[in-house]
Protein backbone atom coordinates (compact mmCIF):
# COMPACT_ATOMS: atom_id res chain seq x y z
CA UNK A 1 0.00 0.00 0.00
CA UNK A 2 1.15 3.55 -0.75
CA UNK A 3 2.73 5.76 2.42
CA UNK A 4 0.82 8.50 0.77
CA UNK A 5 -2.65 7.45 1.95
CA UNK A 6 -2.59 8.25 5.76
CA UNK A 7 -6.34 7.67 6.64
CA UNK A 8 -5.07 9.47 9.85
CA UNK A 9 -8.10 11.80 10.84
CA UNK A 10 -10.78 8.85 10.68
CA UNK A 11 -9.84 8.11 14.82
CA UNK A 12 -11.55 11.58 15.67
CA UNK A 13 -14.65 10.37 14.59
CA UNK A 14 -14.28 7.14 17.22
CA UNK A 15 -16.27 8.92 19.85
CA UNK A 16 -18.87 10.48 17.56
CA UNK A 17 -19.46 6.37 16.07
CA UNK A 18 -20.00 5.22 19.87
CA UNK A 19 -22.33 8.03 20.72
CA UNK A 20 -24.52 7.14 16.98
CA UNK A 21 -24.45 3.37 18.55
CA UNK A 22 -25.53 4.45 22.09
CA UNK A 23 -28.32 6.43 20.43
CA UNK A 24 -29.51 3.33 18.06
CA UNK A 25 -29.61 1.46 21.11
CA UNK A 26 -32.05 3.78 22.91
CA UNK A 27 -30.21 5.57 24.86
CA UNK A 28 -30.38 9.30 25.47
CA UNK A 29 -27.96 10.88 23.87
CA UNK A 30 -27.49 14.64 22.48
CA UNK A 31 -24.98 14.32 19.39
CA UNK A 32 -22.94 17.35 19.45
CA UNK A 33 -19.99 15.67 17.54
CA UNK A 34 -20.67 16.20 14.27
CA UNK A 35 -21.75 18.81 11.68
CA UNK A 36 -24.39 17.76 9.96
CA UNK A 37 -27.57 20.08 9.44
CA UNK A 38 -30.30 18.96 11.03
CA UNK A 39 -32.53 20.06 8.47
CA UNK A 40 -34.41 18.92 5.51
CA UNK A 41 -33.24 19.62 2.17
CA UNK A 42 -35.28 22.25 1.06
CA UNK A 43 -38.23 20.81 -0.90
CA UNK A 44 -38.26 22.32 -4.03
CA UNK A 45 -34.55 20.94 -4.52
CA UNK A 46 -35.86 17.75 -3.84
CA UNK A 47 -38.59 18.39 -6.19
CA UNK A 48 -36.09 19.35 -9.45
CA UNK A 49 -34.11 15.95 -8.41
CA UNK A 50 -37.21 14.03 -8.59
CA UNK A 51 -38.70 15.10 -11.75
CA UNK A 52 -35.28 15.26 -13.54
CA UNK A 53 -34.42 11.48 -12.62
CA UNK A 54 -38.22 10.59 -13.81
CA UNK A 55 -37.65 12.36 -16.61
CA UNK A 56 -34.57 10.55 -17.61
CA UNK A 57 -31.68 12.39 -16.32
CA UNK A 58 -30.04 8.99 -15.49
CA UNK A 59 -26.93 9.31 -17.68
CA UNK A 60 -23.19 10.55 -17.67
CA UNK A 61 -23.07 14.18 -17.71
CA UNK A 62 -20.53 16.57 -18.75
CA UNK A 63 -17.77 15.90 -16.59
CA UNK A 64 -16.45 19.09 -15.66
CA UNK A 65 -20.48 20.17 -14.61
CA UNK A 66 -23.64 21.01 -16.48
CA UNK A 67 -23.23 23.95 -18.13
CA UNK A 68 -26.38 25.59 -16.81
CA UNK A 69 -24.79 25.00 -12.95
CA UNK A 70 -21.26 26.28 -13.85
CA UNK A 71 -23.24 29.19 -15.14
CA UNK A 72 -25.00 29.72 -11.88
CA UNK A 73 -22.05 29.29 -9.76
CA UNK A 74 -20.15 31.97 -12.16
CA UNK A 75 -22.65 34.53 -11.15
CA UNK A 76 -22.40 33.87 -7.75
CA UNK A 77 -18.50 33.72 -7.70
CA UNK A 78 -19.12 37.31 -9.53
CA UNK A 79 -21.26 37.97 -7.14
CA UNK A 80 -18.61 37.12 -4.32
CA UNK A 81 -15.42 39.24 -6.36
CA UNK A 82 -16.55 41.65 -8.41
CA UNK A 83 -14.21 39.64 -10.94
CA UNK A 84 -15.60 38.73 -14.50
CA UNK A 85 -15.44 34.90 -13.96
CA UNK A 86 -16.42 32.90 -16.92
CA UNK A 87 -18.31 29.41 -16.31
CA UNK A 88 -15.73 27.31 -18.01
CA UNK A 89 -13.52 28.54 -14.61
CA UNK A 90 -15.94 26.23 -12.64
CA UNK A 91 -15.68 22.52 -12.03
CA UNK A 92 -18.37 20.71 -10.43
CA UNK A 93 -17.18 17.88 -8.41
CA UNK A 94 -18.11 15.66 -5.68
CA UNK A 95 -18.71 17.76 -2.46
CA UNK A 96 -16.16 20.23 -1.04
CA UNK A 97 -14.14 17.49 0.65
CA UNK A 98 -13.55 16.21 -3.39
CA UNK A 99 -13.02 19.75 -4.28
CA UNK A 100 -10.24 19.70 -1.67
CA UNK A 101 -8.63 16.63 -2.97
CA UNK A 102 -8.93 18.28 -6.43
CA UNK A 103 -7.64 21.23 -5.91
CA UNK A 104 -4.75 19.86 -3.96
CA UNK A 105 -3.89 17.45 -6.31
CA UNK A 106 -3.99 20.27 -9.21
CA UNK A 107 -2.08 23.04 -7.19
CA UNK A 108 0.58 21.00 -5.41
CA UNK A 109 3.87 18.55 -6.13
CA UNK A 110 5.62 16.27 -4.25
CA UNK A 111 8.36 18.12 -1.73
CA UNK A 112 6.26 21.35 -2.23
CA UNK A 113 5.24 22.82 1.00
CA UNK A 114 1.47 24.22 1.98
CA UNK A 115 1.06 26.15 4.87
CA UNK A 116 -2.00 25.61 6.89
CA UNK A 117 -3.12 27.28 10.23
CA UNK A 118 -3.80 24.97 12.81
CA UNK A 119 -6.41 24.11 14.24
CA UNK A 120 -7.83 22.56 10.98
CA UNK A 121 -10.64 20.58 9.77
CA UNK A 122 -9.66 16.75 10.68
CA UNK A 123 -9.31 15.54 7.07
CA UNK A 124 -6.67 18.10 5.59
CA UNK A 125 -3.87 16.10 6.78
CA UNK A 126 -5.03 13.39 4.95
CA UNK A 127 -5.91 14.81 1.68
CA UNK A 128 -3.03 16.98 1.34
CA UNK A 129 -0.72 14.53 1.95
CA UNK A 130 -1.95 12.11 -1.12
CA UNK A 131 -0.27 14.56 -2.68
CA UNK A 132 3.35 13.98 -1.26
CA UNK A 133 3.37 17.93 -0.33
CA UNK A 134 4.49 18.72 3.32
CA UNK A 135 2.00 20.79 5.50
CA UNK A 136 3.28 23.12 7.32
CA UNK A 137 0.92 23.99 10.57
CA UNK A 138 0.83 27.42 11.55
CA UNK A 139 -0.23 27.50 15.37
CA UNK A 140 -3.18 29.62 16.16
CA UNK A 141 -3.77 31.25 19.81
CA UNK A 142 -7.01 30.17 21.85
CA UNK A 143 -6.66 33.64 23.82
CA UNK A 144 -6.14 35.55 20.56
CA UNK A 145 -9.84 33.68 19.58
CA UNK A 146 -7.74 31.31 17.20
CA UNK A 147 -7.78 34.09 14.64
CA UNK A 148 -5.36 34.13 11.98
CA UNK A 149 -2.08 35.97 12.02
CA UNK A 150 -0.99 37.08 8.95
CA UNK A 151 2.94 37.57 10.75
CA UNK A 152 3.15 34.14 11.64
CA UNK A 153 2.25 32.64 8.48
CA UNK A 154 4.75 34.71 6.29
CA UNK A 155 7.44 33.69 9.08
CA UNK A 156 6.52 29.67 8.09
CA UNK A 157 7.67 30.60 4.50
CA UNK A 158 10.24 28.99 2.74
CA UNK A 159 11.41 28.64 -0.74
CA UNK A 160 9.41 25.38 -0.92
CA UNK A 161 6.28 27.59 0.47
CA UNK A 162 3.56 26.79 -2.32
CA UNK A 163 0.36 27.59 -1.37
CA UNK A 164 -1.76 28.40 2.04
CA UNK A 165 -4.95 26.90 2.87
CA UNK A 166 -7.48 28.88 4.48
CA UNK A 167 -10.90 27.84 5.83
CA UNK A 168 -13.19 30.86 6.72
CA UNK A 169 -15.28 30.67 8.68
CA UNK A 170 -13.48 28.25 10.21
CA UNK A 171 -14.16 24.70 11.28
CA UNK A 172 -13.98 24.23 13.96
CA UNK A 173 -12.89 27.47 15.87
CA UNK A 174 -15.53 29.47 14.33
CA UNK A 175 -13.42 32.06 13.92
CA UNK A 176 -13.50 33.99 10.12
CA UNK A 177 -11.33 36.48 8.14
CA UNK A 178 -12.03 39.55 7.88
CA UNK A 179 -10.94 42.22 5.09
CA UNK A 180 -7.68 44.08 6.81
CA UNK A 181 -6.71 40.38 7.47
CA UNK A 182 -7.30 39.88 4.04
CA UNK A 183 -5.11 42.54 2.47
CA UNK A 184 -1.82 41.01 4.53
CA UNK A 185 -2.47 37.55 3.59
CA UNK A 186 -3.18 39.34 -0.13
CA UNK A 187 0.34 41.01 0.29
CA UNK A 188 2.22 37.77 1.23
CA UNK A 189 0.80 35.47 -1.24
CA UNK A 190 1.35 38.22 -3.90
CA UNK A 191 5.31 38.54 -2.94
CA UNK A 192 5.72 34.85 -2.94
CA UNK A 193 3.85 33.81 -5.28
CA UNK A 194 1.16 31.46 -3.35
CA UNK A 195 -1.40 29.81 -4.35
CA UNK A 196 -4.07 30.54 -2.03
CA UNK A 197 -6.78 27.88 -1.48
CA UNK A 198 -10.28 28.82 -0.18
CA UNK A 199 -12.17 26.39 1.77
CA UNK A 200 -15.74 28.44 2.41
CA UNK A 201 -18.54 26.07 2.51
CA UNK A 202 -19.67 27.74 5.87
CA UNK A 203 -19.31 31.10 4.09
CA UNK A 204 -23.33 31.44 4.18
CA UNK A 205 -23.16 30.75 7.72
CA UNK A 206 -21.92 34.33 9.17
CA UNK A 207 -23.08 35.97 11.96
CA UNK A 208 -21.01 38.63 12.60
CA UNK A 209 -20.58 40.72 9.33
CA UNK A 210 -20.06 39.49 5.97
CA UNK A 211 -18.10 36.80 4.19
CA UNK A 212 -15.16 38.69 2.86
CA UNK A 213 -13.71 36.65 -0.62
CA UNK A 214 -9.96 37.67 -1.23
CA UNK A 215 -10.63 37.08 -4.88
CA UNK A 216 -11.92 40.62 -5.04
CA UNK A 217 -8.45 42.11 -3.93
CA UNK A 218 -6.02 42.90 -6.30
CA UNK A 219 -4.16 40.40 -7.74
CA UNK A 220 -5.75 37.60 -5.84
CA UNK A 221 -7.91 36.36 -8.56
CA UNK A 222 -5.69 34.48 -10.48
CA UNK A 223 -3.86 32.81 -7.80
CA UNK A 224 -6.94 31.73 -5.67
CA UNK A 225 -8.92 28.60 -5.33
CA UNK A 226 -12.36 28.32 -4.19
CA UNK A 227 -13.55 25.55 -2.93
CA UNK A 228 -17.26 24.77 -1.62
CA UNK A 229 -20.26 23.13 -1.73
CA UNK A 230 -24.34 22.99 -0.38
CA UNK A 231 -23.72 20.45 2.47
CA UNK A 232 -24.02 23.39 4.80
CA UNK A 233 -26.07 26.11 3.11
CA UNK A 234 -28.82 24.11 1.76
CA UNK A 235 -28.61 20.91 4.34
CA UNK A 236 -27.52 18.69 1.49
CA UNK A 237 -24.43 17.01 2.80
CA UNK A 238 -26.12 13.50 1.67
CA UNK A 239 -26.33 15.19 -2.15
CA UNK A 240 -22.20 15.44 -2.56
CA UNK A 241 -22.31 18.46 -4.59
CA UNK A 242 -19.60 21.01 -4.63
CA UNK A 243 -17.10 22.91 -6.69
CA UNK A 244 -14.07 24.54 -7.66
CA UNK A 245 -13.49 27.55 -8.47
CA UNK A 246 -9.99 29.65 -10.03
CA UNK A 247 -8.17 30.48 -13.33
CA UNK A 248 -9.26 29.10 -16.62
CA UNK A 249 -5.92 27.16 -16.67
CA UNK A 250 -6.48 25.79 -13.03
CA UNK A 251 -10.44 24.40 -14.13
CA UNK A 252 -8.73 22.82 -17.09
CA UNK A 253 -6.49 20.60 -15.09
CA UNK A 254 -8.97 20.37 -12.84
CA UNK A 255 -11.40 19.30 -15.47
CA UNK A 256 -8.86 16.34 -16.86
CA UNK A 257 -8.82 15.53 -13.55
CA UNK A 258 -12.36 14.82 -12.81
CA UNK A 259 -12.65 13.32 -15.79
CA UNK A 260 -10.50 10.28 -14.63
CA UNK A 261 -11.30 10.17 -10.62
CA UNK A 262 -15.53 11.24 -11.26
CA UNK A 263 -16.38 11.18 -14.75
CA UNK A 264 -18.88 13.86 -13.63
CA UNK A 265 -21.55 14.32 -10.75
CA UNK A 266 -25.03 13.19 -11.42
CA UNK A 267 -27.06 15.15 -13.59
CA UNK A 268 -29.84 15.18 -11.46
CA UNK A 269 -28.13 16.31 -8.79
CA UNK A 270 -25.93 19.30 -10.97
CA UNK A 271 -30.53 20.28 -11.98
CA UNK A 272 -31.28 20.37 -8.17
CA UNK A 273 -28.11 22.75 -7.37
CA UNK A 274 -29.45 24.95 -9.85
CA UNK A 275 -32.54 25.67 -8.06
CA UNK A 276 -30.55 25.69 -4.90
CA UNK A 277 -28.31 28.18 -6.40
CA UNK A 278 -31.31 30.20 -8.10
CA UNK A 279 -34.51 29.46 -6.79
CA UNK A 280 -36.21 31.93 -4.22
CA UNK A 281 -35.54 29.54 -1.42
CA UNK A 282 -37.49 31.03 2.10
CA UNK A 283 -35.90 27.99 3.91
CA UNK A 284 -32.30 29.37 3.82
CA UNK A 285 -32.85 32.35 5.29
CA UNK A 286 -35.00 30.15 8.45
CA UNK A 287 -32.25 27.97 8.81
CA UNK A 288 -29.66 30.49 9.33
CA UNK A 289 -31.79 32.08 11.60
CA UNK A 290 -31.90 28.97 13.46
CA UNK A 291 -28.13 28.21 13.71
CA UNK A 292 -27.90 32.04 14.71
CA UNK A 293 -30.46 31.70 17.69
CA UNK A 294 -28.36 28.05 18.23
CA UNK A 295 -25.18 29.97 18.57
CA UNK A 296 -26.31 32.44 20.82
CA UNK A 297 -28.11 29.90 22.97
CA UNK A 298 -24.78 27.94 23.40
CA UNK A 299 -22.54 30.91 24.13
CA UNK A 300 -24.99 32.54 26.53
CA UNK A 301 -25.51 28.90 28.62
CA UNK A 302 -21.42 28.61 28.33
CA UNK A 303 -20.44 31.82 29.71
CA UNK A 304 -22.32 31.27 32.75
CA UNK A 305 -20.59 27.25 33.22
CA UNK A 306 -18.24 26.70 36.01
CA UNK A 307 -14.23 26.36 35.00
CA UNK A 308 -15.86 26.41 30.64
CA UNK A 309 -14.72 29.16 28.97
CA UNK A 310 -16.01 30.03 25.13
CA UNK A 311 -15.15 32.85 22.04
CA UNK A 312 -18.37 33.79 20.65
CA UNK A 313 -18.05 31.75 16.83
CA UNK A 314 -18.50 34.28 13.80
CA UNK A 315 -19.49 32.40 11.70
CA UNK A 316 -20.50 28.45 10.82
CA UNK A 317 -21.52 25.79 13.28
CA UNK A 318 -19.15 24.80 15.48
CA UNK A 319 -17.89 26.21 18.94
CA UNK A 320 -14.40 25.38 20.96
CA UNK A 321 -14.85 24.79 24.89
CA UNK A 322 -12.05 25.61 26.79
CA UNK A 323 -12.28 23.44 29.29
CA UNK A 324 -8.42 23.80 31.01
CA UNK A 325 -9.61 25.32 33.94
CA UNK A 326 -11.49 21.90 34.63
CA UNK A 327 -7.84 20.08 35.37
CA UNK A 328 -8.80 16.94 33.04
CA UNK A 329 -7.42 16.56 29.52
CA UNK A 330 -9.88 17.06 27.21
CA UNK A 331 -10.24 13.73 25.84
CA UNK A 332 -11.24 12.84 29.79
CA UNK A 333 -13.68 15.49 29.52
CA UNK A 334 -15.05 14.38 26.46
CA UNK A 335 -15.43 10.76 27.31
CA UNK A 336 -17.06 11.56 31.15
CA UNK A 337 -19.66 13.71 28.89
CA UNK A 338 -20.38 11.04 26.69
CA UNK A 339 -20.07 8.18 29.56
CA UNK A 340 -22.27 9.61 32.42
CA UNK A 341 -23.97 12.93 31.03
CA UNK A 342 -25.13 11.53 27.53
CA UNK A 343 -23.45 14.28 25.38
CA UNK A 344 -20.82 13.88 21.98
CA UNK A 345 -18.20 16.23 21.48
CA UNK A 346 -15.05 15.85 19.67
CA UNK A 347 -11.80 16.41 21.26
CA UNK A 348 -9.82 19.40 20.22
CA UNK A 349 -6.43 17.55 19.56
CA UNK A 350 -8.32 15.83 16.30
CA UNK A 351 -8.03 19.75 14.96
CA UNK A 352 -4.25 20.14 16.04
CA UNK A 353 -2.57 20.64 19.34
CA UNK A 354 -3.23 24.63 19.17
CA UNK A 355 -6.85 23.32 20.38
CA UNK A 356 -5.47 20.91 23.31
CA UNK A 357 -7.81 21.62 26.29
CA UNK A 358 -10.41 22.31 23.90
CA UNK A 359 -13.74 20.40 22.67
CA UNK A 360 -15.42 21.12 19.58
CA UNK A 361 -19.50 21.27 20.09
CA UNK A 362 -21.83 21.72 16.90
CA UNK A 363 -24.90 22.87 16.84
CA UNK A 364 -26.82 20.91 14.49
CA UNK A 365 -29.79 20.06 17.34
CA UNK A 366 -33.20 21.72 18.29
CA UNK A 367 -32.76 24.59 20.89
CA UNK A 368 -34.61 22.14 23.28
CA UNK A 369 -31.85 19.53 23.09
CA UNK A 370 -29.17 22.49 22.62
CA UNK A 371 -30.62 23.33 26.50
CA UNK A 372 -30.63 19.97 27.47
CA UNK A 373 -27.08 19.91 26.26
CA UNK A 374 -25.87 22.55 28.36
CA UNK A 375 -27.22 21.66 31.74
CA UNK A 376 -25.51 18.14 30.74
CA UNK A 377 -22.21 20.04 29.81
CA UNK A 378 -22.73 22.22 33.08
CA UNK A 379 -23.18 19.08 35.56
CA UNK A 380 -20.46 17.19 34.10
CA UNK A 381 -17.87 20.19 35.08
CA UNK A 382 -19.29 20.57 38.02
CA UNK A 383 -18.59 17.02 38.91
CA UNK A 384 -15.17 17.88 37.97
CA UNK A 385 -14.59 20.52 40.28
CA UNK A 386 -16.55 19.00 43.18
CA UNK A 387 -13.71 15.83 42.82
CA UNK A 388 -10.85 18.59 42.78
N1 LIG B 1 -14.32 21.63 4.63
C1 LIG B 1 -14.74 21.81 5.89
C2 LIG B 1 -14.07 22.83 6.73
C3 LIG B 1 -15.79 21.05 6.41
O1 LIG B 1 -16.18 21.22 7.66
C4 LIG B 1 -16.42 20.11 5.59
C5 LIG B 1 -17.55 19.33 6.16
N2 LIG B 1 -17.52 18.02 6.07
C6 LIG B 1 -15.94 19.94 4.28
C7 LIG B 1 -14.89 20.72 3.84
C8 LIG B 1 -16.50 18.95 3.33
O2 LIG B 1 -17.80 19.28 2.95
P1 LIG B 1 -18.64 18.46 1.90
O3 LIG B 1 -19.73 17.78 2.65
O4 LIG B 1 -19.15 19.44 0.93
O5 LIG B 1 -17.71 17.48 1.26
N1 LIG C 1 -17.69 18.50 8.43
C1 LIG C 1 -18.50 17.88 9.42
C2 LIG C 1 -17.80 17.91 10.75
O1 LIG C 1 -16.74 18.45 10.88
C3 LIG C 1 -18.95 16.47 9.03
C4 LIG C 1 -17.91 15.63 8.44
C5 LIG C 1 -18.18 14.13 8.48
O2 LIG C 1 -19.19 13.64 8.96
N2 LIG C 1 -17.25 13.41 7.98
O3 LIG C 1 -18.30 17.42 11.71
Amino acid sequence: LTQRIAGEGSSAWDIHFRAQQRRAAGEDVVILSVGDPDFDTPAAIVDTACNELRSGATHYADHRGEPELQQVLAKRHFAQTSVDTSPEQVVVVAGAQCGLYVAAQCLLNPGDEVIVPEPMYVTYEAFLQATGAKVVNVPLQPEQHFNLDPAAIAASITPRTRAILVNTPNNPTGAAVGGETWKKLAEICIEHDLWLMLDEVYADLMFEGEHFHPGQLPGMAERTVTISSLSKSHAMTGWRLGWVIGPQEFAEHAGNLTLCMLYGSPAFVQSAAVTALSADLPELEAMRQAYRRRRDLMVERVQSMPGIRCHTPAGGMFMMLDVRELGVSSEAFAERLLDEFGVSVLVGEAFGPSASGHVRASFCVSESDLDKACERIAACAEAILAER
